[in-house]
């Protein structure tokens, strides 16, 4: 990649292992020459992540749960110690419990429904609340994660589709209080990926195969591929985007019938 973001750093949050979404960008933008820090959540994704940090030349990681405001508190002040500014922040968070990501939505409990916006939709907002005063100076780009759930009925993704819909339409407000500060704030939108949180929604296996078989680049998205679409929008090669959706899922959601080999 080229160095569209060298002399640019940044916070990734929501890196896993290897297969996260959050973990394929932040390779992307150490290629293209940003400096990155991560949040994390707990020891045990922790120690996962620790040699991924350092093998892009990364030592900043700091324990991370979104539902607690004092840990948020922390981490941003533990960044703004080491870093005044920021020019980025990618946000790949999300959670349902994964009972309810099968079946009917019908049968969304109250309790899930809270922690599922809380956590994929509501973190997006404290987070771009605490980055504010680091970008404000010189401007930034806010990058969060979603998927065509949200406006599409996907079955088994329940919930979720309903917090990915509240996080678009979050998008497009955080969007427009924060262009005065030449803050962008965008999503991506991948089609079906194996990664943890992928792996938790029903019949995921299928889904991924049909995606694969019928988008019209007979092919899901890649790390590499969401990567190079984060990188260009945390770079001034995507100045003047803000508020959008951008999808990377072989133009899957074009399509209004499967390909006649696979109907
Ligand atoms: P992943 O499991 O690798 O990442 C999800 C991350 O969310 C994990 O790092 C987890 O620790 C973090 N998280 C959950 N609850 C948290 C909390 N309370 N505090 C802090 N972090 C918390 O899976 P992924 O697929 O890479 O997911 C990243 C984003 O991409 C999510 O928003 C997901 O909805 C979105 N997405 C995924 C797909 C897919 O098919 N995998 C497709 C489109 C969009």
């Amino acid at each position: 990649m080229s160095d569209l973001l060298k002399g640019k750093r940044g916070l990734i949050m929501g890196v896993a292992n290897d297969r996260s979404i959050a973990w394929g960008i932040a390779k992307a933008m150490h290629e293209a020459g940003a400096e990155l820090a991560f949040t994390y959540q707990g020891e045990a994704f922790g120690k996962r992540l620790e040699p991924l940090a350092a093998s892009i030349g990364s030592d900043f990681m700091v324990d991370t749960d979104v539902t607690d405001d004092a840990s948020l508190d922390r981490a941003f002040s533990e960044l703004a110690a080491r870093w005044p500014t920021i020019d980025f922040l990618v946000h790949a968070i999300a959670f349902s419990d994964k009972s309810e990501l099968t079946g009917r939505f019908l049968n969304t409990s109250r309790a899930n429904f809270k922690n599922s916006m809380d956590i994929s939709v509501y973190s997006f907002i404290e987070v771009a609340r605490r980055a504010h005063p680091m970008m404000k100076e010189n401007g930034g780009s806010l990058i969060t994660l979603t998927y065509q759930g949200s406006n599409r009925v996907v079955p088994s993704y329940n919930v979720m589709g309903v917090a990915k819909a509240a996080l678009e339409s979050a998008t497009r407000y955080l969007a427009n209080d924060l262009g005065p500060d030449g803050i962008r704030v965008n999503a991506v939108s991948p089609g079906p990926m194996k990664t943890l949180a992928g792996a938790a929604i029903g019949g995921a296996r299928k889904t991924y195969k049909f995606c694969d078989q019928n988008a019209p680049m007979r092919s899901n998205a890649t790390l590499e591929a969401v990567g190079g679409t984060a990188v260009y929008l945390a770079s001034d090669a995507g100045i003047c985007t803000t508020g959008e959706i951008i999808r990377v899922d072989g133009g899957f959601h074009v399509l209004g019938m499967p390909q006649p080999d696979h109907m």
